[in-house]
């Protein structure tokens, strides 16, 4: 097993996951098994409890584990899945020591940071790394993101557990790459002070960057690259450049003509394999047509969807058609925001606040016949508008939103739950499929199997009467219902799994695919 560590410098935010999934994936068109772990310097067990206006999207894995955004990265980029030992959080760490200290493992000794939290983090990286569960195959290539910055107190003993590490295996075993910001003066001139300032922190740790990615605006000169590599003792042919890309998954492209890929070759003593281009050409296959898709939401930023976005575009790239997201606030919008769309989204999402404006949205969508996707609260409301409109059930509401006619209510496994962190209806089911709907078609099978984060469903007391008046639930799991559709219009389907969190470039997402293309028929006019 070969490691490849990504630390960060300077500032966060500077696309330290793309560029840890971009590596993985010019060593993975090279045939080799890679797998990722992400650290995350905070306290929380998890992201589940985390909120995703400040920390982004919590990725579900198919384990259920909730999880840091740059998982999905990591599963996008690699097309692999991984499961909740890839997210290492000093939460779970210190849970782990705590834990074996109660049993009385450490067999009376002091329990301390350094060796037995570093230890810890050294066992959970490599046990992570082992894991064949996670990559589809027995990996042979780790990369280690360490999120945050150098120099945070956070991340001081996972720095420490690194330098170890370093110390304990073969040079050729183990990489280190440091992704800073390279920012511009105003004449355009890059600035390579904050790297060399970084670097220094790195050192004082007792790290020595093999590799710097350097992030500007625009590429690097190679007189930036030589003073980058003087002052911080790295060979320029390993100061990468990397610019912002158009699109996130033209990084490992624009990272393979600088040069990456022999870099880390002669750093890991890898041999010299021939490159399959197949994941290239299916990141940049040419538009020929556009939809525009309305994505309706509380929040006001996109991180928050990322799976969606990036499941929208898999489904456009594969379908040739170019998807305009339109985000539109749910609860200010105009409904002649809704008239010039394509499609209609509503994504998932927690409590009260815009659903309203959602469940309009989606009166106007099957009103109009507009296609219309709905996800997991966007299902719930699908039934919650179907009930108020067609069967006339003015007050049906969720139990989650408070009083009235409860069409969607508590998961009778979630009544007495009382700790939040952990316990909704997580990761993988499988899912029976009704023959001849909608959903059958698109997936091509009678059973699949996506993910799940939840606590509420359809209320089976009302199903028969809802299912009289024409809403089909194509998708059951046992007593849950998992998707619901409307024959009789052009495409108007929701699901309470999420299937944005499968969906890769090469992979992408039936429900999606389904979605888009009648997005693009509309704009025809077909
Ligand atoms: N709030 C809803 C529930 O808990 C929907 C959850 C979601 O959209 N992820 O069931």
């Amino acid at each position: 097993m070969k490691y490849i560590v990504v630390t960060g410098g300077v500032m966060s935010g500077l696309g330290k996951g793309i560029t840890t999934a971009s590596i993985g994936r010019i060593l993975k068109n090279r045939g080799y098994e890679v797998t990722a772990v992400k650290i995350d310097p905070y306290l929380n067990i998890d992201a589940g409890t985390m909120n995703p206006a400040q920390h982004g999207e919590v990725f579900v894995l198919k384990d259920g584990g909730e999880a840091d955004l740059d998982l999905g990265n990591y599963e996008r980029f690699l097309d692999i899945s991984l499961t909740s030992d890839h997210n290492i959080t000093t939460g779970k760490v210190y849970q782990t020591v705590i834990e074996k200290e109660r049993r009385g493992d450490y067999l009376g000794a002091t329990v301390q940071i350094i060796p037995h939290i570093t230890d810890q983090i050294k066992e959970s990286i490599k046990s992570a790394a082992q894991n064949s569960n996670g990559a589809n195959k027995k990996a042979e290539i780790c990369l280690v993101e360490v999120g945050g910055t150098v120099g945070d107190i956070e991340s001081m003993p996972f720095l420490e557990a690194i330098r170890q590490l370093v110390g304990e295996m073969p040079k050729e075993d183990i990489a280190l790459v440091h992704v800073t910001l390279v920012p511009e003066d105003n004449m355009g001139d890059h600035k390579t002070k904050p790297t060399q300032h970084s670097v220094k922190v790195l050192r004082e740790l007792g790290l020595h960057p093999d590799v710097i990615v350097g992030r500007s605006e625009n590429v690097m000169s190679s007189s930036t690259k030589k003073k980058i590599s003087d002052f911080c003792g790295v060979a320029q042919k390993a100061v990468i450049s990397a610019a912002t890309a158009k699109d996130i998954y033209e990084v490992p492209m624009e990272m393979e003509k600088e040069g990456l890929a022999s870099v880390v070759r002669d750093l890991l003593h890898l041999e010299e394999r021939s490159v399959d281009n197949e994941w290239y050409r299916t990141v940049s296959r040419e538009y020929t047509k556009r939809a525009s898709v309305a994505i309706v939401s509380k929040y006001g930023i996109e991180d928050v969807y990322i799976s969606i976005k990036e499941s929208l575009k898999h489904a456009g790239r594969s379908l040739s058609t170019e998807v305009d997201i339109i985000w539109v606030d749910a609860e200010s919008y105009e409904m002649s925001t809704l008239a010039d769309v394509d499609g209609i989204l509503i994504p998932g999402g927690f409590g009260s606040r815009g659903i309203e404006g959602k469940i309009s949205a989606i009166e106007y969508a099957r009103e109009n016949n507009i296609p219309f996707l709905g996800l997991c609260l966007g299902f719930q409301l699908a039934v919650i508008e179907f009930c108020r409109h067609v069967l006339g059930w003015e007050n049906a509401t969720s139990e989650e939103m408070g009083e009235g006619k409860h069409v969607i209510a508590i998961l009778p496994e979630q009544e007495d739950v009382t700790d939040l962190g952990g316990t909704m209806r997580l990761g993988d089911c499988e899912i029976d499929i009704k023959k001849g709907t909608r959903i059958e078609k698109l997936y091509g099978a009678t059973r699949i199997v996506e993910r799940h984060r939840h606590r509420y469903e359809v209320n089976p007391d009302y199903i028969p009467d809802i299912e009289k008046a024409g809403l089909v639930f194509s998708g059951i799991c046992g007593p849950r219902m998992e998707s619901c559709e409307i024959p009789e219009k052009d495409f108007f389907l929701a699901t309470q799994f999420h299937p944005e969190f499968k969906s890769t470039p090469t992979h992408p997402s039936p429900p999606y695919l389904g979605f888009v293309e009648a997005c693009a028929k509309r704009r025809k006019g077909e």
